[in-house]
């Protein structure tokens, strides 16, 4: 069990995410922390034990300054008014919010209108990320979405005329039945919305999710297909001036989602709530996903891993090399004091040749054709992973 007085010492600025574990239904292929309720049942007992860890962390390390905020699930659109208020005011007792702090939102199509995006504004929110999925309704219906198209355009509207002006959509591919010409307009769907950011991951079959455990009666597009549909998606967004600043994110230059980068660059930050990580001091730690143990204040904060020099070097390389800017090989010497290029050099040699990364002056990068194979590019540059 990790003490937070271990981190007395933090000024920040902290990314802060706030995890709210509850659906309307839960989505086939979905394996994150989250339980279905009824509308407008998030627990009291859940929100009032998130208020006081905020709290005993703001006490306990001296109120830090915090430049981002993001509340994932989950679904926290389905907070309450009240309950939104009462974890904002928290979080601006506990941590200092810097002027200009990205405050974000996940959102769910089927649970927020003009009203809610109206309140969230007026709380400080700035940013809303909505779950779109596709824009073909029988997709959604196979995953298990409990919305369909025509609610995410008005869901977007609704944001937009409350005011967002940062707007990101979260898109699948390699859904079965999913093609090229329908993923392709689904992103063009997405795209002629008012929206400055696409995220788009493929799907990925998690053991224990209903949709795992029918496999055998759905065609799913093969390894081929789903590498076609990740080239659409590049291809269509630059065509629509969305840049790619990591494998699977895109925005209009400058909307890049500031919260995400923390966690890509090794930045520190801090969650709240059950099954939310946290790495400050190069610790990473978690509270577990037990619901009832947190809310009968039985769950703590567990230490997944404290990390040495080298693995934290490791870390910040594996990371970095996610954007398509890559890493500064001197900057993650300095923080991690190892020295990356004794370090990698061998290994950048052979795959320069290769010609799967590049390394210009100090930074490396994958070569933009390999970023949908990363991982495999990381399996060769660290001979221990
Ligand atoms: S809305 Fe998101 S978190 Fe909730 S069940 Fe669906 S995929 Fe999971």
């Amino acid at each position: 069990m990790i003490e937070l007085s271990w981190f007395s010492h933090l000024k920040g600025p902290l990314g802060v995410y706030i995890h709210i574990p509850f659906c309307l239904a839960k989505c086939k292929y979905c394996d994150f922390c989250s339980f279905p309720i009824p509308p407008g049942s998030v627990p009291d007992a859940y929100v009032d034990r998130l208020i006081e860890d905020i709290e005993d962390f703001g006490l306990k390390t001296g109120r830090p300054e915090a430049d981002t905020i993001f509340f994932g699930g989950g679904t926290p659109t389905l907070l309450s008014v009240r309950q939104w208020g009462k974890i904002m005011e928290q979080l601006s007792r506990s941590f200092r919010i810097l002027p200009g702090t990205e405050i974000s939102t996940e959102c769910n199509p089927a649970t927020a209108d003009r009203a809610l995006f109206s309140e969230l504004k007026s709380l400080g929110f700035n940013r809303v990320s909505i779950g779109m999925q596709s824009a073909n309704d029988d997709e959604l219906s196979l995953l298990g979405r409990v919305h369909r198209n025509e609610q995410t355009v008005r869901t977007v509207r609704d944001a937009y005329s409350a005011g967002f002006r940062e707007i990101n959509l979260d898109m699948m591919f390699g859904i079965p039945g999913q093609t090229k010409d329908s993923f392709e307009h689904s992103i063009r769907t997405a795209c002629s919305l008012p929206v400055t950011h696409i995220s788009s991951y493929a799907l990925q079959l998690e053991p224990g999710t209903p949709l795992e455990a029918h496999r055998n009666e759905y065609v799913f597009p093969d390894d081929d297909q789903v590498a076609d549909m990740y080239d659409a998606l590049c291809s269509c967004l630059s065509e629509l001036g969305y840049e790619r600043y990591e494998i699977s994110n895109f925005s209009i230059p400058g909307h890049e989602c500031r919260h995400n980068l923390k966690y890509w660059t090794g930045a520190p930050y801090m969650g709240f709530g059950i099954s939310s990580h946290s790495f400050l001091d190069r610790t990473r730690f978690f509270q577990p996903s037990d619901l009832d143990a947190y809310l009968t204040s039985a769950a703590g904060y567990q230490t997944e891993e404290e990390l040495t020099p080298e693995r934290f070097c490791d870390e910040l390389l594996v990371l970095g090399l996610r954007l398509t800017r890559g890493v500064s090989l001197s900057d993650i010497s300095r923080r991690s004091g190892v020295d990356a290029l004794a370090r990698y050099g061998t290994q950048i040699d052979t795959m320069r040749k290769q010609g799967t990364v590049d390394l210009s002056e100090d930074r490396l990068t994958i070569q933009p054709q390999y970023m949908f194979i990363s991982n495999s590019i990381l399996d060769d540059l660290l001979p221990d992973r």
